[in-house]
């Protein structure tokens, strides 16, 4: 009898909860991601503002997925066919009877001109290690020439990834200068929203704690700020202004992977794909899509928003709803639940709402750090969180 080849592709949280899922079931499929590990990407922060080594914070794909059944390929995914259910790769097409897109996000500039050429983004191990090789160095150049652009880093945005990135920045910050022996006085990150308010997803009583706390730590905030045009190391406000850095970074949004749409799937406004109650397309029932790849209505009629644990819920459901498809027991619909929000500002404050209470400095940090082993115990048990905790303690 010949298998039924299941095709995963992305390793992201959505990805990686497919195959989990699928390993523990002895289900076998192929897992395509463009690097052969998983990175933890609500985590990229930390690394990118110094806080660790960034070995902590990626696992080798071999290391999670180790049955036989489990196969995974080192490839690009550069087309979807769905109506020939075949996926092209740069090594080749691969053909599958049931499919799981969970291929993430890509940036949204929203129209921005210079935006995507000159700012960096927080979307990868590769563009975090970027942003904390692209601040050092203008640190360490400072005193060649005094420029004080070297010393000014402006975030644009402050959704959970901006605000996390400047509260780690704060900490940072001052160590660097010491260590380039750079007057601190002159440092500063600016961080730029449009929106009148940081953090749209957490209580009013939490954005003002974060906001609080960015501002103490000396991140310079500024809400309701629309930012204009970007250029070489020069950022334009819709108020005329215009700040100049050596360091400009992009966490202001994101839309899906462009390769659904161009994949001829009925995707919403952000180019996400639609999914039905069981997380299949709704245009090919043997396709379930994932993650920030997906457009999934909640209970309250509303699409869910793009989150890591979103994500790897769907993951973990989509593999499920696989499996009774083929052992022909029927699927179920989809019940996001709601776990919370924890952004942490630096190693030691964090601010967030968790099983509808809140928490704020120690005590949201904490929860973080307890989010962190959950994740790594689901990823390899007790080993991986060994091996982790391990790697924290030995900084590059
Ligand atoms: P991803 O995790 O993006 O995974 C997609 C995978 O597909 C990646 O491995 C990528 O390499 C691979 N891939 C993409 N294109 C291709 C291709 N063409 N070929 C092969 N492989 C490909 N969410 C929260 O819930 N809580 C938080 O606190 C939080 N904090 C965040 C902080 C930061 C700094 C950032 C950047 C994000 C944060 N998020 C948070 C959002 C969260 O990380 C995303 O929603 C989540 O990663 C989406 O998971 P995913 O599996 O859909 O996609």
């Amino acid at each position: 009898m010949e298998m039924t080849r299941i095709l995963v592709l992305g390793a992201g949280y959505g990805g990686m909860m497919t195959a989990i899922e699928l390993e523990q079931a002895g289900q076998p499929f192929t897992l395509v991601n463009k690097h052969d590990y998983h990175y933890f990407t609500t985590l990229l922060h930390e690394p990118a503002g110094g806080r660790h080594a960034f070995e902590p914070y990626y696992v080798d794909l071999h290391d999670v997925l180790r049955r036989d059944t489990s196969h995974v390929r080192k490839d690009l995914v550069i087309e979807l066919r769905p109506y020939e259910n075949r996926v092209l790769t740069q090594s080749g097409p691969i053909d599958y009877d049931y499919l799981v897109i969970a291929l993430g996000n890509a940036p949204e500039f929203f129209g921005i001109p210079g935006m995507q050429e000159h700012a960096l983004l927080l979307r990868s191990l590769q563009t975090a290690r970027q942003i904390n090789r692209q601040i050092e160095q203008a640190f360490a150049t400072y005193h060649q020439d005094q420029d004080e652009r070297n010393l000014r880093i402006i975030v644009g945005g402050a959704g959970l990834t901006g605000v996390e990135l400047c509260g780690e920045l704060a900490d940072w910050l001052p160590e660097l200068a010491g260590k380039y022996g750079v007057p601190f006085a002159k440092v500063e990150v600016v961080n730029l929203e449009a929106a009148p308010t940081i953090l749209p997803m957490l209580p009013v009583e939490l954005r003002a704690a974060a906001e609080s706390a960015l501002r103490q730590k000396g991140v310079k905030l500024l809400t309701g700020v629309a930012i204009t045009k970007v250029r070489h190391e020069r950022v334009e406000l819709h108020t005329g202004d215009v700040l100049e850095a050596k360091t400009i970074i992009w966490t202001g949004g994101v839309r899906a992977n462009p390769l659904l749409e161009k994949a001829c799937l009925t995707t919403d406004s952000r180019g996400r794909a639609l999914v039905d109650a069981y997380l299949q397309s709704v245009d090919f029932a043997n396709v379930f899509v994932v993650g920030d790849s997906a457009s999934f209505t909640g209970a309250d009629g509303a699409p869910l928003p793009p989150t890591g644990q979103a994500a790897a819920q769907m993951g973990e459901w989509a593999a499920r709803n696989l499996i009774n498809r083929l052992h022909n027991r029927p699927l179920e619909p989809f019940h996001f639940v709601n776990r919370g929000t924890l952004a942490s500002i630096g190693p030691e404050f964090g601010v967030g709402r968790v099983q509808g209470v809140n928490a704020v400095g120690v005590s949201a940090s904490l929860l973080k750090e307890a989010s962190k082993l959950k994740y790594l115990f689901r990823l390899g048990g007790l080993r991986m969180v060994k091996q982790k905790r391990g790697q924290l303690k030995r900084k590059e």
